[in-house]
């Protein structure tokens, strides 16, 4: 049985209405569970090899996330709370990554205790930062796209809250 905070934070995930709102939680649970912080970071989308789905490049301030592999979600995802458990995952792992923990299997470990103290053991985000998305979406396994496009988009007003309300 989740508990009380877990039916709040299950709550928050399934009404996220954009990357910004995710963002925020991602920041404020990071705090809340690891006591690490930083601020700055933009967010760009970009079709990518459907085998990744975001980077961080190390010393940037970007997370790039795969346009191509979050439609793909988007449309095999059984609800918007899926859809947005895929996402709070991503931007969760390539977020710890910023923190300057470089290891993967490190990342992938506090991404998958993050989701598991937030939402419990059995909420998507938690079996996608589990194993892997396509242990939830088999389907893929089989996406073609093996190209990174020239294209790219930045989303607009990304992390700008500290901007705001800085004290
Ligand atoms: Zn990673």
């Amino acid at each position: 049985m989740p508990t009380e905070q877990q039916i709040q934070f299950r709550e928050r995930i399934s009404h996220l209405k954009d990357f910004n709102e995710a963002f925020e939680l991602v920041k404020a649970v990071v705090l809340q569970k690891f006591r690490m912080h930083r601020a700055g970071l933009s967010l760009i989308l970009q079709m990518m090899p459907s085998n990744l789905g975001a980077y961080h490049m190390l010393g940037s301030n970007a997370i790039v996330m795969n346009s191509y592999l979050l439609a793909a979600v988007k449309k095999i995802a059984g609800s918007i709370e899926e859809y947005n458990s895929y996402m709070f995952m991503v931007l969760a792992h390539e977020y710890l990554h910023s923190l300057g923990i470089v290891d993967e299997n490190t990342v992938r470990q506090m991404t998958y205790e993050l989701c598991t103290w937030m939402l419990g053991g059995d909420h998507p985000a938690a079996k996608m930062a589990k194993e892997d998305p396509s242990t939830l979406y088999p389907e893929l396994r089989s996406l073609m796209q093996s190209q990174f496009s020239r294209e790219f988009q930045v989303v607009g007003n990304f992390d700008r809250s500290n901007q705001t309300y800085i004290q």
